[in-house]
C-alpha cells in the first residue's frame, strides 16, 4: 500500500512507531519516542545490544559475560575484559533506521513524496527532486540491553565529527555536479554551534527530532520546492 522503498524489517517497525505519532500529533515528546524507539527496536531485531566478555574466562571454558559497559577488570579472573558490539557495528542499522523513519515521517505527516535514493547515490540519502536532496545523519543515543538495562552510546547524529565531516564532504561533492541545488543535512543530534548553520555548500541542517527545527525544515523543502 505504501509506495516505498523502505526494506520491510524496518517498515514494519517504523508503521508500528508512527501509530503513536498520528494519535498524539507531532510534538517534541513525539518524536523523539518516534525515533528512539525505531533505533531500540533495530537494534534489538539485530542484537546489537551492548554487552561485554572476558576472553581469559572464555579460554577456561568459564564463558564470563555482562550487558552495558563494561567493568575495569573481569570481575571473575581480574583480567582485561572488552565490549562486543561498538559504535561501528551498529551505526549503519541506526543510520539506515534515522533515515527511513525521516522519509517515512515527512512523506505521511507532510505529505511530501521524497524518495530514498542510498541505493544509487552516496554524496545524500533522499531525494525532493534531482535539485534537491538531503543526506541524513542520524544515530542511536542509547540501546536498552536484554536485562532492562540501557548504555548511553556517546556522540550521535551531527555531534560525531567523522560524521559531521562526511556529510560536509558530500555536499561540497555534490555542490560540484549541481551548483544551484538545494543540499540540507537533517540529523537527531545538533551541537549548538550547528544550528542555522549553512555555507557555500551546505543549505541548511535542521534536527528533526525537535518540532521547531522540523517545521523549519518543511517550510523551507515546500518553499524551494514550489520554486523548482
Ligand atoms: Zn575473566
Amino acid at each position: 500500500m505504501y509506495d516505498t522503498t523502505i526494506p520491510s524489517t524496518y517498515l514494519k517497525i517504523i508503521e508500528n512507531n508512527y501509530k503513536d505519532i498520528n494519535k498524539s500529533g507531532i510534538t517534541n515528546t513525539s518524536l523523539s519516542r518516534y525515533f528512539n524507539d525505531c533505533f531500540s527496536n533495530i537494534l534489538r531485531t539485530s542484537n546489537f545490544f551492548s554487552m561485554w566478555v572476558c576472553p581469559a574466562c572464555f579460554a577456561l571454558g568459564k564463558p564470563m559475560y555482562g550487558w552495558g559497559n563494561k567493568p575495569k577488570n573481569c570481575p571473575t579472573c581480574h583480567m582485561h575484559v572488552y565490549q562486543v558490539a561498538t559504535f561501528q557495528g551498529r551505526a549503519s542499522y541506526t543510520g539506515d533506521m534515522f533515515m527511513y523513519a525521516s522519509l517515512y515521517l515527512l512523506n505521511e505527516s507532510f505529505k511530501f513524496k521524497i524518495k530514498s535514493t542510498s541505493q544509487t547515490t552516496r554524496l545524500y540519502d533522499l531525494e525532493v527532486s534531482h535539485d534537491i536532496v538531503i543526506e541524513a545523519k542520524g544515530s542511536a543515543l542509547s540501546v536498552l540491553n536484554p536485562d532492562g538495562s540501557s548504555s548511553k552510546l556517546g556522540r550521535a547524529g551531527m555531534s560525531r565529527s567523522d560524521t559531521k565531516k562526511k556529510a560536509f564532504a558530500n555536499a561540497v561533492e555534490w555542490r560540484k555536479r549541481v551548483p544551484n541545488g538545494q543540499f540540507y543535512i537533517i540529523t537527531n543530534s545538533l551541537p549548538n554551534n550547528l544550528i542555522a548553520y549553512h555555507d557555500n555548500a551546505v543549505t541548511g541542517i535542521y534536527d528533526i527530532t525537535k518540532k521547531n527545527q522540523l517545521d523549519a525544515f518543511v517550510s523551507e523543502l515546500r518553499r524551494v520546492s514550489n520554486g523548482s
